[in-house]
């Protein structure tokens, strides 16, 4: 991968990356799609990260449609796919992790412990096998998001990390590998959670400094969506993922709800009127 790279950097070629874990959908279209147009080349790659997963997660069953993956790449435009093994990826004696401290406190990282440090390794190995221009995450994780731009700024990695805007589908629900697990019934009730969140943001507008009370309507309604455990419901200030009481800046209110076979995650970017 590295002697690819370096081989189009020596011709003056721009790299975009844009890391997976496959079973493609239009939001990763998206990020392959903006990087297409951005960089001269694009690289994607496909790898379903087991120091992500906790012993409890669903790493064995995750989809690996890897033939119609290949295609949907090809059709977007990607020059080249990597698509190393796990044994590449953590050998054994892999003794080296990156945690990014604080921002991994709120959210999902007290439910997820060791999900950020297994992402933001694997995204640091990831980017020094592909030595991108630029790296394209989605705003809909967008907790990790944050954590990888906060890992390149405090390594001087060489990268400029591109957040992209959540793709959902025409009912709210955003795409995910893992709506794959949801029948229709419970795609129709997780169209709820989008409804819910955007509820939230109506409520914060108008009373920014009433969060605690839009936070409560919005807990309200995803406890209401039926056969489903809502995990959390958080308004954090955007930049340092803190929990705030007020809408004062720029914040971000994000939930996870589980829903079957499923865990749900999404949240809304808010700003202050
Ligand atoms: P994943 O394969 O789930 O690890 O996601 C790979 C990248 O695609 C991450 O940067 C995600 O944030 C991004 N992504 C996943 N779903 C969406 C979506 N619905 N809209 C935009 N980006 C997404």
């Amino acid at each position: 991968m590295q002697a690819w790279s370096r081989n189009a950097l020596r011709r003056g070629r721009s790299i975009g990356f844009v890391p997976t874990m496959g079973c493609l959908h239009d939001g990763h279209g998206s990020l392959v799609l903006r990087s297409v147009r951005e960089n001269d080349l694009t690289a994607a790659s496909i790898f379903v990260n087991p120091l992500q997963f906790g012993p409890r997660e669903d790493f064995g069953r995750y989809p690996r449609p890897f033939r119609r993956d290949c295609q949907r790449l090809t059709g977007w435009g990607a020059d080249v796919l990597f698509h190393p093994s796990p044994a590449e990826m953590v050998p054994e004696g892999l003794t080296t992790t990156i945690s990014v401290n604080n921002l991994d406190k709120t959210l999902c990282g007290p439910l997820r412990p060791g999900h950020f440090q297994g992402v933001a390794t694997i995204v640091a190995k990831l980017l020094n096998a592909v030595l991108p221009d630029r790296a394209y995450f989605g705003q809909k994780d967008y907790q990790q998001l944050k954590i990888i731009e906060r890992l390149v700024k405090d390594l001087n990695l060489p990268v400029r990390v591109v957040p992209c805007p959540t793709v959902r589908e025409s009912g709210g629900i955003a795409l995910s590998s893992r709506n794959r697990y949801l029948t229709t019934a419970q795609k129709n009730k997780a169209n709820q959670i989008f409804a819910a969140l955007q509820w939230g943001e109506k409520l914060l507008k108008s009373s920014p400094y009433y969060a605690s009370s839009a936070l409560n309507t919005v807990k309200k309604l995803l406890k209401q969506i039926s056969g489903s455990r809502l995990e959390y419901v958080e308004l954090v200030d955007a930049e340092s993922l803190e929990p705030v009481q007020a809408l004062r800046t720029k914040c971000l209110l994000a939930c996870a709800v589980r829903l079957g076979k499923a865990r749900l995650i999404d949240n809304l970017l808010i700003e202050p009127r």
